[in-house]
C-alpha cells in the first residue's frame, strides 16, 4: 500500500472512478488508486471479462472496486453510470478521465465518422463526465475527513495537446481541446474547492501504441524522440496520478504533468539547431 507518514494509506475512504480502465493506463491507475486506499469504479466500454479481471485483482489485495458499464461520449450511459456509483458509495471524491482511442488516416482520407467519433470519446466523454462529477462534488462540498478539496478531477491528455501530429489531426485536435477544458474547468471549479488538472503522457507502452514498440526497430526509433531514452511504463502514469488525487498536490490545480521522458523537449535539437 502507497502509505503517508502518518502510515494511512493516502486515498483511505476516497471513492474514484476511472474511465476505459479495463486496459492499458487506465487499468493501471485503477489500481494504483485502490492501492493507495480508495474504492475504484473500473469504466468499461466493452470487454466485461477484462473489467472483471481488473476488479478481481483489487479485491485479491483486498480493495473494493466496481465494473460499470458505460460509453463516455452517451450522456445517458454516462448519467446511469454515476447514478450506480452514488447507489453503491453515496458519492465520488475523484474522477480519472482516461478513456479515449485514435483512428488515424492522412487528413485528406479521413473521414467525417473517423473525426467525430475521435473528438465525441476524447474530448465529450471527458466534458460528460466532469459534469457529472462536478455536480455532485458542488452539492456535496468538502469531507475535510477524507480530503481539502471537494473533489479532484484528471484529465488523460497527451503530449499531443501541444505537439502536432500528421496522420492524427482528429487525435491531436481532441487533446488540444482537453487542455483547455481543464484549464477551463479548473479556473471555474476553483473557488468550489474542485481541483482539476491533467497528465499528458509520453509514449508510453500499452495496446493503444503497440505498433510503435512491438519490434526493436520501432522502439529504436521510438527512442529517439525521447531524451530520457526509455519508453514509459503505465505505473509512470499511475504515480502521477496518484499524487494528483492526493492532498499532496493540494494546491496545484490548472496544471499539466508531462510524464513524458523529455519527449515535450524538442529533442530534435539536441546536436544544435
Ligand atoms: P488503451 O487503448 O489501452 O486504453 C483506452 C481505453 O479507453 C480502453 O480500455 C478502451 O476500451 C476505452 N474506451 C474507448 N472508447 C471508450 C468509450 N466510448 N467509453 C469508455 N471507454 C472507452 O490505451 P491507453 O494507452 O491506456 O490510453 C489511455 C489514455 O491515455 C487515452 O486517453 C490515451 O489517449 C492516453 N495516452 C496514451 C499514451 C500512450 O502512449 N499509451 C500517450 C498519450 C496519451
Amino acid at each position: 500500500m502507497l502509505m503517508t507518514h502518518t502510515s494511512e494509506p493516502i486515498l483511505q475512504g476516497q471513492r474514484a472512478l476511472v474511465t476505459g480502465a479495463s486496459s492499458g493506463i487506465g487499468a493501471t491507475v485503477a489500481k494504483m488508486l485502490a492501492a493507495a486506499g480508495a474504492k475504484v469504479v473500473v469504466n468499461y466500454a466493452g470487454g466485461a471479462d477484462r473489467a472483471q479481471a481488473v476488479v478481481d485483482h483489487i479485491q485479491a489485495a483486498g480493495g473494493e472496486a466496481l465494473a460499470i458499464r458505460a460509453n463516455v461520449h452517451r450522456e445517458d450511459e454516462v448519467e446511469a453510470m454515476f447514478a450506480q456509483m452514488f447507489e453503491a458509495w453515496d458519492s465520488i471524491d475523484i474522477l480519472v478521465n482516461n478513456a479515449g482511442l485514435q483512428k488515424d488516416a492522412p487528413l485528406v482520407e479521413m473521414s467525417l465518422a473517423d473525426w467525430q467519433h475521435v473528438l465525441d470519446v476524447n474530448l465529450t466523454g471527458q466534458f460528460l463526465c466532469s459534469r457529472a462529477a462536478a455536480r455532485e462534488f458542488f452539492h456535496r462540498g468538502v469531507v475535510p475527513e477524507l480530503s481539502r478539496a471537494a473533489g479532484k478531477i484528471i484529465c488523460m491528455s497527451s503530449v499531443h495537446d501541444v505537439i502536432p501530429w500528421a496522420g492524427h489531426a482528429n487525435y491531436a485536435a481532441s487533446k488540444g481541446g482537453v487542455s483547455l477544458l481543464m484549464k477551463t474547468m479548473a479556473q471555474e471549479l476553483a473557488p468550489h474547492r474542485i481541483r482539476v488538472n491533467a497528465i499528458s503522457p509520453g509514449a508510453i507502452k500499452t495496446p493503444i501504441n503497440s505498433a510503435a514498440w512491438m519490434t526493436p526497430e520501432a522502439e529504436a526509433e521510438l527512442l529517439k524522440l525521447i531524451p530520457y531514452r526509455r519508453i514509459g511504463d503505465p505505473e509512470d502514469i499511475g504515480r502521477a496520478v496518484v499524487w494528483l488525487a492526493s492532498d499532496a498536490s493540494d494546491y496545484v490545480t490548472g496544471a499539466t504533468l508531462y510524464v513524458d521522458g523529455g519527449m515535450t523537449l524538442y529533442p530534435g535539437f539536441e546536436q544544435g539547431g
